[in-house]
């Protein structure tokens, strides 16, 4: 590619959330840009027409949407995109439809303007919200609105849909709407300002596998349709305009990137078995429905960690028990699935919600958060449990609790359940009769009264990002604390090591879905365990499986005896990655850490 002489080669660092390189040709996608007509009507006579073609508008966007959702199923071939029912929601919206139709009144002005006004207010409510995930939402009010100006101008269809050639989009923000309008396979990759590892771009980039940098703020001022631009998903940056030899050097990295991928997507089909014949079983963890293609892919043998509460994302309504249900058939009814595990609602801590049951915390973290919460608000709970105990006649189903601190919750959260299926059997409703329970092993206390909770249950699942954050009194979201953040401190080690010790003494699975079991410096260290579940982001799985293939179990629980001879995280991380170094160069290149 010939860069442009004398254009500005510059940098932008934002957050990558799908990794991979792409260099191409910038799109800029200007929705939000779209320019209003202002006028106010002749006579007040008007005022009724305008409401009229204002309703029409809407009506058509609506059946636009149905359309959208009907192209996004045969698209992915899997269940409609929930985020769709949010924007049709918005469009019924009393609140958003009644300001519309006063701004229209009161000020005998146009739709156009009027729905401006509308979207404007929103924005400024949005704005005061701390909760950044929530203020981000606006995005779907803006695109709603966008799409009611569209149709009120007579415009059938939106700017991009067809991007025409390959190129790499930038936008403000992108809906699962716009990028299934954009045909896929033309879309190189995506550079937005929004978004963090949950936005919408994110969710669909990871899952056609593009790579996707978002958070970057003003990059749609900042680059031209056109410029040439490098999107590095991997490291989060974005180089506009770059220079010969900055290409050349991305060039070198994409195919190393592409290289490996392909290595590692060899072992995605190939059972993680050590070369001593230890198997351990892999897990895909998702918080999105739409993420179950990548982890069939990817070579997971099923879900290890369901993130239900994020079905409540967007939503101002706790889901109904028919919402609950449609997810969770299609989670556990997955044909290339052996079983699927459920946490019930893990809402609270960094979890975000809209219920202003859950009040501000002073320190959510040790809040009113997951279990905790379901015991208090039990006809939500029951909800959930029904909506599970129903979806599991379609596959191997496992339910797992969030954060059980005692015996007591676990076994209030098991009477629960146990009546939620006595109801739905005497009502005549069909249940499983294999259900696994299992808790979240991811608070302290919870590994030393491990022999106790191991009575209840038919398996644990470590989750280290809490236990992490509990054990070393270090907030995970905290990034002036992240420093300390270390699976391998002697004290996390233990307490991980007395998990699967006990759970096994007491003869049930011990799983870990945490973001520890997916990293492969860990992976020999975990196999010493003998953990009988590693479960991860679908996306390293085949790493993962590369290491565990290329040892054994021996040498693995000969290095898990020397490493908890160490007294500290420093002795251990230069003990470990050595060793990891020497086992597997490739992987563990001298300058990496
Ligand atoms: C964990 O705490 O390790 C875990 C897997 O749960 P979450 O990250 O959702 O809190
Ligand atoms: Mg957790």
């Amino acid at each position: 590619m010939n860069t442009d002489v004398g254009k500005r080669s510059f940098v932008l660092k934002g957050i990558g959330v799908s990794p991979g390189i792409v260099i191409g040709k910038a799109y800029l996608y200007d929705r939000f840009n779209t320019q209003v007509s202002f006028y106010r009507l002749r006579d007040k006579s008007l005022v009724s027409q305008e409401i009229k073609r204002f309703r029409a508008a809407l009506k058509e966007s609506e059946k636009q949407l149905l359309e959208v959702k009907n192209k996004l199923c045969e698209l992915a071939g899997r269940e409609p995109l929930y985020i769709i029912d949010v924007h049709i929601m918005i469009l019924k919206d009393k609140m958003f439809i009644n300001h519309t139709v006063q701004y229209i009144k009161e000020m005998c002005i146009n739709a156009e303007w009027a729905i401006k006004m509308t979207i404007d207010r929103y924005r400024e409510i949005f704005e005061k919200v701390e909760d950044e995930y929530l203020k981000g939402r606006v995005s779907d009010i803006r695109y709603v609105g966008q799409m009611i100006l569209r149709n009120l101008v007579g415009e059938e269809k939106e700017g991009i849909p067809d991007v025409g050639r390959k190129g790499i989009i930038i936008a403000v923000d992108l809906s699962p709407a716009d990028t299934a309008q954009m045909m896929i396979n033309k879309v190189q990759g995506f550079a937005t300002e929004m978004g963090g590892k949950t936005s919408h771009t994110a969710i669909v980039a990871r899952a056609v596998e593009i790579p996707a940098v978002v958070g970057l703020k003003s990059i749609t001022k900042m680059v031209q349709s056109n410029d040439d631009i490098i999107v590095d998903g991997s490291a989060g940056l974005v180089v506009v305009n770059p220079e010969p030899e900055m290409i050349k050097v991305y060039e070198d990295k994409q195919k190393h990137f592409e290289k490996a991928q392909e290595d590692f997507l060899k072992y995605a089909r190939l059972p993680a078995v050590t070369k001593d014949n230890y198997k351990v079983e892999i897990g895909g963890n998702i918080e999105f429905i739409e993420e179950i293609p990548s982890v069939i892919s990817h070579g997971a043998d099923g879900i290890g960690l369901y993130r239900t509460e994020f079905i409540y994302i967007n939503k101002e309504q706790l889901p109904t028990e028919e919402e609950h249900f449609s997810h969770y058939k299609s989670v556990v009814g997955v044909q290339d699935l052996k079983w699927a595990t459920i946490r019930t609602f893990d809402l609270g801590g960094d979890k975000f919600f809209s219920d202003p049951k859950l009040a501000k915390e002073m320190n959510p973290q040790m809040g009113l958060r997951a279990i905790r919460f379901c015991l208090k608000e039990v006809d939500m709970f029951k909800v959930q449990l029904r909506a599970i105990a129903r979806a599991s006649v379609y596959g191997k189903t496992r339910i797992m609790f969030p954060m059980i601190s005692g015996v007591e919750e676990i076994r209030e959260a098991k009477k629960i359940f146990i009546e939620v299926m006595d109801n739905l059997i005497s009502q005549g409703i069909p249940v499983g009769d294999d259900i696994e329970i299992g808790v979240m092993i991811e608070v302290p206390s919870a590994v030393i009264i491990a022999n106790e909770l191991a009575k209840e249950v038919d398996f644990f699942s470590i989750g280290t990002n809490d236990l992490i954050q509990y054990a070393l009194a270090i907030d995970r979201i905290n990034e002036r604390v992240t420093y300390l953040y270390e699976p391998l401190h002697p004290a996390v080690l233990r307490l991980i090591k007395q998990v699967v010790d006990i759970g096994h003494s007491e003869g049930i699975r011990v799983a870990m879905c945490g973001e520890m079991a997916g990293e492969p410096a860990y992976i020999m260290i975990l196999l010493g365990l003998e953990i009988d579940e590693l479960s991860m982001n679908p996306l390293a799985i085949p790493r993962v499986k590369k290491i565990i293939r290329g040892c054994t179990l021996k040498e693995s629980k000969a290095l898990l005896e020397k490493v908890m001879t160490f007294s500290s995280a420093t002795e251990i991380r230069e003990f470990v990655y050595n060793c990891m170094r020497e086992r597997f160069p490739a992987e563990f290149p001298l300058n990496g850490t």
